[in-house]
C-alpha cells in the first residue's frame, strides 16, 4: 500500500469551541492522523482524536508534542482505547521531569477521570522518545522546538515524502534556523499561526507564532507546501478565511485531507 495521507483531526488551539462561528475551521483541539500502509499514526490527542475511527487493522500509533491539555484532552475519549487488547504505542519527551506516562497519569486519574489510563480494555505501552526511529516503514525523526517547556517537532517520512508538524512553536533566530534545516525540501508543513503579527507583539513568549513568519520558515527550508494551525480559540470563520487570504496559504480545517 502505497498511500500517505494526513486528516486534520482538530487544529483549534489552547481550548475546544463550538458555535456557529467556529462551523466551517472547526472547534476540536490539535490532532492529526497520518496513515501510511498499516500504520496509522496520531499527531497529539487534543479533542479532535475523539471523532476518528481506527482502521480495524491498522497499527496504532501516538506522537506527542508535549503535554497541554489541548493536546491531550480527547486522548481518555479515544475510540481504539476501549477496544480489548488494541495495541497502542505512545511517544512523548520527558517535561519537567516527568515520564510520558507519569505525565499523562497526572491528568488520566482521580479526580480529574475516574479511571487510569491501564484500566481500558486497549493495550497500551509508553515509550520514552528517542531523536528518530521508525515506525514499521515510517521514519520519524524528532526536534525540540521553542514552547514554554517545551514541545517536540516531527518529521515523518514515507515513500520518499515528508510531512513536517510544527505546532506550539515560536519563533525566534535560532528556533527558525533549525526548523528550516529540519523541514528541509519536506513535502507538507504544519505551522502555528495562532497570533496575527499585531497580536503576536502582545503575546511574545507564549510560545506561538504567525503565518508571516510560517511563510519565511517555508521558503527558507524549501516545503513544497505550507498549511497553518492551532488557530486562536476564538478565531471566527470570517476572520481566519481573512487571514488565509492575506498569507496566500491554507489554514487548516477540521476534516481537510492531503495526499502525499
Ligand atoms: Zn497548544
Ligand atoms: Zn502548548
Amino acid at each position: 500500500m502505497d498511500n500517505f495521507k494526513l486528516t486534520v483531526l482538530g487544529t483549534r488551539g489552547s481550548v475546544p469551541v463550538e458555535g456557529k462561528n467556529f462551523s466551517i475551521y472547526g472547534g476540536a483541539t490539535s490532532s492529526y492522523k497520518v496513515q501510511a500502509g498499516d500504520e496509522e499514526i496520531y499527531l497529539d490527542a487534543g479533542s479532535g482524536i475523539v471523532s476518528s475511527l481506527p482502521e480495524k487493522n491498522s497499527n496504532i500509533t501516538i506522537l506527542l508534542t508535549h503535554m497541554h491539555l489541548d493536546h491531550l484532552v480527547g486522548l481518555p475519549f479515544f475510540v481504539a482505547l476501549t477496544q480489548k487488547d488494541r495495541p497502542i504505542e505512545i511517544f512523548a519527551a520527558e517535561r519537567v521531569g516527568l515520564s510520558p506516562k507519569a505525565a499523562i497519569d497526572k491528568i488520566i486519574s482521580n479526580p480529574f477521570w475516574p479511571c487510569k489510563i491501564e484500566d481500558y480494555p486497549a493495550k497500551v505501552s509508553f515509550h520514552l522518545l528517542p531523536k528518530k526511529f521508525s515506525i514499521g516503514q515510517v521514519e520519524v525523526d524528532t526536534l525540540e522546538g521553542s514552547h514554554p517547556k517545551g514541545s517536540t517537532l516531527y518529521r515523518l517520512t514515507y515513500n520518499g515524502k515528508s510531512i513536517v508538524h510544527a505546532t506550539d512553536f515560536e519563533h525566534n533566530r535560532e528556533a527558525c534556523a533549525a526548523l528550516a534545516a529540519f523541514a528541509k525540501d519536506c513535502d507538507l508543513l504544519l505551522y502555528d499561526a495562532q497570533y496575527t503579527a499585531e497580536e503576536y507583539a502582545r503575546y511574545k513568549g507564549y510560545g506561538h507564532s504567525t503565518a508571516e513568519e510560517g511563510i519565511k520558515v517555508a521558503e527558507r527550508a524549501g516545503a513544497k507546501k505550507i498549511i497553518f494551525v492551532h488557530h486562536a480559540p476564538l478565531r471566527t470563520d470570517d476572520e481566519l478565511a481573512e487571514m488565509e487570504r492575506k498569507a496566500g496559504a491554507p489554514f487548516a480545517k477540521a476534516g481537510d485531507e492531503y495526499f502525499l
